[in-house]
């Protein structure tokens, strides 16, 4: 009988008022049961916001130094549970283990960064036009935030919006997808263990849009940090925006790859796979359009269609995956929806577009890789994101044309070029509308020392990460003193 998991409110792990709870379950083994945890309402949600609001008081007062100890000791636990935790992500997300530990990695990496935000939080002295007076700027923390996180990379989006939060010295409410409840209450769990005091950090489980509306109109809510699909980013965007509040989101992406002839083409074709078919493609930064000029067409979609056919799928645990099952139905429902799209708008199923089953595999969310070619840039599957493990070929006749093609979307996340022409190369990298760009190199590339976030519908508000990690939790005051 798997366990039943509770809120973590103002230090204490509670039930919800409403006395319900949803299972969480392993998309490689559908029957398996890995918890139940609290199906929280409007009213479980007031009462994290408050006991979060209270603990702000004394939170934001301990010297910013004080806040960062507890850092140091949830690098340790997440180094000394690094294998726990991956083995938690892969049978909850169904990545593969080794995804998972990569995961684990990136996460470890990431707070190994924000430990001397603590100490970095800086103002600025500027000369003022009365010699009498000394100026200054200082970085204070705001309150209450809401931290809403998608389930691809549960431990890792989790813990890059909390940390900074509190470090900041403000307090969160933490809203996690639904489907990675458990990797979520052992994120709290860790915290807890780290010495983050009572009522610091709150979690409250349970569905996106009751929690949401709540987070979205309490006034005691101040800002909130979300990561997830563009409509519901827009939405809170919006909402949030027009009582005062605060917006950061990090959305989705159709993020292109342009080969050009003069290319490295089996490197393009490695990072392409690596990128677009990888953790089936549930990646926000994933490849999902290659735009190809004519002189490597034929090259790149043969070479392209034989390594996607060439992808083991199984389970996560099996050494032998390169992929493991889509993270829950809706994936696999979304997979499936597009697929039949690309189909019936004419473009050309070259590999893949079915679900999995047979083989020890009949009880998950298996599919294949999938490759469309003929596709034209206003079909469906070449404009709105599938975030599944399905690449569109886009044929284009020209740099510039390949150009024009990987802006005509409205996102703007993540994007790669691959050349070995310096001036076509500047060229990309000044034209292309996304936050984070590459040459040479696979769109999901990132160092969590450097910024990330999109423009267009893929991002609003402050970067996350690298030196602007804490920006979007810290308000400037300028203070001017005239002794
Ligand atoms: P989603 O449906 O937008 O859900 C994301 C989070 O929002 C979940 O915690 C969800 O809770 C919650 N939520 C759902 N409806 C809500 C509402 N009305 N108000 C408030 N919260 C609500 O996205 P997803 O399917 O989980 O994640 C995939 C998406 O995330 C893709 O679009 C992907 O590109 C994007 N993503 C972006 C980045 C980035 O950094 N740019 C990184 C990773 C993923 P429930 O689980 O309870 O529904």
């Amino acid at each position: 009988m798997a366990q039943t998991y509770a809120n973590y409110i103002n230090g204490e792990w509670v039930p919800s008022q409403t006395g319900e709870v949803f299972p969480s379950i392993n998309p490689a083994r559908t029957q398996e049961v890995l918890g139940y945890f609290q199906k929280s309402n409007a009213a479980d949600t007031r009462h994290a916001i408050e006991a979060a609001a209270e603990s702000f008081i004394s939170w934001s007062r301990v010297a910013a130094p004080l806040r960062g100890e507890f850092l140091y000791k949830l690098i340790t636990l997440l180094e000394e549970k690094r294998e726990e935790l991956a083995e938690t992500i892969t049978r909850e997300v169904g990545k593969t283990l080794k995804e998972a530990r990569g995961e684990v990695n990136k996460t470890i990496a990431s707070m190994k960064q924000l430990t001397g935000e603590v100490t970095r939080l800086s103002g600025q002295t500027l000369p003022s036009f009365d010699e009498q007076v000394f100026a200054y700027t200082v970085r204070e923390p705001i309150g209450v935030f809401a931290i809403i996180a998608p389930w691809n990379f549960p431990l890792g989006i989790g813990l890059w919006k909390i940390v900074p939060a509190i470090l900041a010295g403000n307090t969160v409410v933490f809203k996690p997808a639904s489907n990675t409840s458990l990797i979520s209450v052992k994120l709290v769990e860790l915290l807890v263990e780290a010495g983050v005091p009572a009522g610091v950090v709150n979690l409250v489980t349970g569905p996106g849009a009751v929690i949401g509306e709540e987070l979205t109109r309490n006034p005691l809510i101040k800002g909130i940090s979300f990561t997830g699909s563009s409509e519901v980013g827009l939405a809170l965007g919006k909402a949030v925006g027009a009582r005062g509040g605060k917006i950061q989101a990090e959305m989705g992406g159709k993020n292109p790859a342009i080969i050009m002839p003069d290319a490295d083409i089996d490197l393009a074709i490695d990072c392409i796979v690596t990128s677009g078919f990888l953790d089936n493609g549930q990646r926000c930064t994933g490849t999902s359009r290659v735009i190809v000029l004519p002189e490597v067409a034929a090259e790149v979609k043969a070479k392209l269609i034989a390594r996607a056919e060439a992808i083991r799928v199984g389970d996560g645990f099996d050494p032998n995956s390169v992929n493991g099952p889509l993270a829950d139905e809706h994936q696999l429902r979304t997979y499936l929806h597009y697929v039949q799209k690309g189909i019936e708008e004419g473009a050309k199923l070259e590999c893949g577009g079915k679900r999995l089953q047979g083989g020890g595999l009949e009880d998950g969310y298996f599919v294949a890789p999938t490759v469309f070619t003929g596709v034209t840039p206003q079909m469906t599957i070449a404009q709105e994101e599938i975030f599944g493990p399905v690449i569109a070929v886009i044929d284009a006749g020209s740099f510039e044309e390949a150009m024009e093609v990987a802006n005509q979307v409205e996102f703007g996340l993540s994007s790669t070029i691959f050349t070995n022409d310096l001036k076509k190369a500047f060229q990309f990298v000044k034209g292309i509308q996304s936050g984070v760009t590459h040459v040479n190199m696979p769109s999901t590339h990132f160092e969590s020392h450097y910024p990330f976030g999109g423009k267009k519908i893929s991002g609003l508000g402050p970067r996350e990460q690298g030196e602007s990690a804490l920006d979007f939790y810290v308000e400037l005051k300028t203070v001017y003193i005239r002794p």
